[in-house]
């Protein structure tokens, strides 16, 4: 991931080879892995979100790799700036070797992955963004399976009798568990949409809360407050940090560290790519 607050925002999610928004630098430093990336959400139209895609769709179709490979860029339906930019890189890509595909999504929208052995698909939710801006947020959810309740305290040995004897969905059950939630660079998400995920991305562009001129973004506190309200369970990655909190981050990530949270919290240092290991 790299995030700076007005300059530039993407994250590549590996196992699922999605990337959430496309700020500049994305395939410079991507490089040829940028070959690897199936679909692309951006959050929202501003240019620190999507400002790297005239290098993606370029390299895609340039470079070394696979050129015929297509790719999807899904987006917040009615958004007018992303609308233009479809119109100009309809007219300046006019002979792409590979299928480029603009999906407008709305909240609630769900979109297949072809991911690992469990079905996986991104769930679209809404966000609040500036006025006029249509944004939204994306998790990445997986599809388990888990003993019903009624279940769990039997010893293991009865269980697996169970299976055998061919009652397996008379005992288990279908559920949905959200492993990513990554919601832009709006105010403090909602609980609802991300409730239990594994790992959210939220926002935080001020470190201080009189830093914050007007209500738009976030707040590190607020990110928290987000992550325990929707009982995140393992990680909070914070981004979109604002530059000038640069000498100050060894001392805030120190405070956050020492908060006794059921989750660890991450902040992307504004300007260096980070690895995330989620
Ligand atoms: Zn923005
Ligand atoms: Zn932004």
């Amino acid at each position: 991931m790299f995030s700076k607050a007005l300059y530039s925002t993407w994250a590549y999610y590996a196992p699922d080879r999605v990337l959430f928004d496309c700020g500049e630098g994305a395939s410079t430093f991507l490089e040829n892995r940028s070959f690897a990336i199936r679909k692309v959400f951006l959050s929202h139209g501003h240019a620190d979100h999507v400002a790297g895609l005239t290098g993606l769709i370029n390299i895609r179709n340039n470079a070394m790799g696979d050129r015929e490979k297509e790719l999807q860029i899904y987006f917040p339906a009615g958004n007018h700036l992303i609308s233009e930019l479809i119109t100009y890189f309809s007219r300046t890509n006019r002979r792409l070797r590979y299928h480029l595909e603009w999906v407008p999504l709305g909240a609630g929208d769900r979109v297949p992955l072809v991911g690992g052995r469990q079905p996986r698909h991104v769930e679209v939710f809404p966000t609040v963004h500036a006025q006029g801006e249509k944004s939204l947020g994306y998790n990445i959810v997986e599809r388990r399976q888990r003993l019903r309740e009624a279940y769990r305290g039997l010893p293991q040995r009865e269980i697996v009798d169970l299976v055998k004897a061919g009652r397996r969905d008379e005992i288990s059950e279908l559920y949905d568990q959200r492993l990513v939630s990554y919601g832009g660079d709006s105010v403090p998400l909602r609980p609802g949409p991300i409730q239990d995920t594994e790992v959210l991305l939220h926002e935080a562009t001020f470190l201080a809360d009189e830093d914050r001129k007007e209500y738009k973004h976030a707040t590190l506190e607020e990110a928290i407050e987000a992550a325990v309200a929707a009982r995140v369970q393992r990680k909070l990655i914070c981004f979109h940090i604002s530059s000038r909190y640069r000498r100050e981050l060894a001392r805030a990530q120190k405070q956050v560290a020492a908060l006794e949270l059921p989750f660890s919290i991450t902040l992307v240092p504004p300007g260096q790519v980070c690895e995330l290991d989620i």
